[in-house]
């Protein structure tokens, strides 16, 4: 584990996946929004595969909104955000797009090694078994997610300090 500045490193991952699939997809586009909590300083974590962990969040709420954007809805603004705050001696890091969200049925399955609904070579389905690992095992933490249905989707990391 290193101290590391979470902002900059959400930061640098947020730059480089927008960029990154603005380069590979012309009809790309997002509204991007952040509200980091400047208050957090170093936190001591894996920053590789925190890291992965905040790629793998924006890769799937990138893939959301495009999803969306895609299928035509009128005025429709397809956006991500991220946020971090630390309150009680915990670092929280959201994640939000406002894609279509998790329906029901689907949800108590996304966290399984190998569950995607994406088609072959878009998906592996381990980015959010990866990810619960990683929060839950290495940084003594929680990878929560909330959705609702047509409007969007927010994943939580929650880790001690
Ligand atoms: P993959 O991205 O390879 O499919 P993940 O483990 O990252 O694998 O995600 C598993 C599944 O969870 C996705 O296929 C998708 O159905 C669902 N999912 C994850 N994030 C989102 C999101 N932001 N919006 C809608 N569905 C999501
Ligand atoms: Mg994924």
């Amino acid at each position: 584990k290193e101290f590391t500045d979470l902002n900059a490193l959400c930061h640098e991952y947020l730059r480089l996946s927008y960029h990154g699939l603005r380069a590979k997809e012309k009809s790309f586009n997002a509204m991007i929004k952040t509200d980091y909590d400047e208050t957090i300083g170093r936190v001591e974590i894996i920053p590789q595969d925190f890291g992965r962990v905040i790629l793998n969040l924006l890769t799937n709420a990138f893939y959301a909104i495009d999803e969306k954007a895609k299928s035509g809805i009128k005025d429709y603004e397809p956006t991500v955000s991220v946020l971090t705050r630390k309150e009680n001696k915990k670092i929280v890091i959201k994640v939000s797009d406002n894609g279509n969200g998790i329906p029901k049925e689907i949800a108590e399955k996304i966290f399984q090694p190998f569950f995607t609904t994406k088609p072959t070579g878009k998906g592996t389905g381990l980015g959010l078994s990866m990810s619960y690992d990683i929060i839950t095992k290495a940084h003594n933490g929680e990878l929560l997610v909330e959705c609702e249905e047509n409007k969007g989707t927010t994943f939580s990391i929650i880790i001690p300090v």
